[in-house]
């Protein structure tokens, strides 16, 4: 009888166990749904402000637009943080996605595309050192998500121009090879240690080299990963001093699931 009242003991225990862990996850899936549902609130609600901020600060800078004038350099940095911060919302939301999963699919004309990364930095100096070269008889339609690719495109090229001196031009190269389109961004700038290059999209990775400038690192290991979900990659060439290029190569066609 006193076996059985043990092996009873036992059992309730278990049972106890049981329900204690299956509660601590169910409190922990809740906790997380709550700080997802929470960045992606403060992700939306930043966003109206910030275009508010930007909107004033161009029209400040057009009434103000005696050339020279010290005031406009200000406001110059006003819009380029705003902008910093916008990228940083998608790259957010753009993360998102990601766990969400699902592609929304449709086709993209990469040039066009690029064009709209561009007016991105339109209004603020850096968009006349965006050059694109285009291979002339490449077929550049792909099929992928626009909201995803667009975060991908614009946190290249923010790095490129972030990483290298103010006057340097950053060269776009889009060419297409059999059933893939490669998209190179090129710049002269500071570099990426070759030591430290296969840690490149790793998350919160930053080169030694860097800290001086302000970045999360986040932006390429979200661009990796959302790259990989179309069956594209990166890759990076880099060295100290010798500029960085990054070649971005994705599948014109996704493949039926
Ligand atoms: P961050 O927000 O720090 O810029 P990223 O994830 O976009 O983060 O990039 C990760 C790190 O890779 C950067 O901190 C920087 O050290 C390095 N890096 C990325 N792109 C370049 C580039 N074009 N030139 C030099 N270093 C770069």
């Amino acid at each position: 009888q006193d076996k059985n009242r043990a092996l009873t003991l036992e059992v309730d225990q278990r049972r106890a166990l049981q329900e204690d862990l299956s509660a601590s996850f169910a409190k922990e899936r809740m906790l997380r749904q709550e700080q997802q549902y929470f960045l992606h609130m403060v992700s939306h609600e930043f966003r109206t402000p910030l275009a508010v901020i930007d909107r004033a600060a161009e029209m400040i800078g057009m009434l103000l637009s005696a050339p020279g004038a010290p005031v406009l350099t200000r406001i110059a940095a006003i819009r380029d943080a705003v902008r910093r911060l916008v990228i940083l919302i998608d790259t957010f939301l753009s993360m998102e996605r990601l766990d969400e999963g699902a592609l929304r699919l449709e086709p993209l004309d990469m040039p066009a595309m690029i064009d709209e990364v561009r007016r991105h930095f339109a209004e603020h100096d850096a968009m006349a050192r965006i050059v694109l070269h285009h291979q002339p008889d490449a077929v550049t339609t792909i099929e992928g998500d626009r909201t995803m690719l667009h975060t991908v495109l614009v946190n290249l090229v923010d790095n490129a121009l972030k990483y290298s001196p103010a006057e340097e031009p950053v060269t776009l190269s889009l060419s297409t090879v059999g059933d893939r389109v490669t998209l190179r961004v090129e710049d002269n700038g500071i570099g990426i240690p070759r030591r430290e290059v296969a840690s490149v999209g790793t998350r919160f990775f930053r080169a030694s080299n860097a800290r001086a400038i302000s970045g999360t690192g986040l932006g390429l290991y979200t661009a990796r990963r959302l790259a990989e979900t179309h069956g594209g990659q990166l890759s990076v060439d880099s060295d100290i001093g010798q500029g960085t290029r990054i070649t971005l190569s994705l599948p014109k066609q996704q493949k039926a699931v």
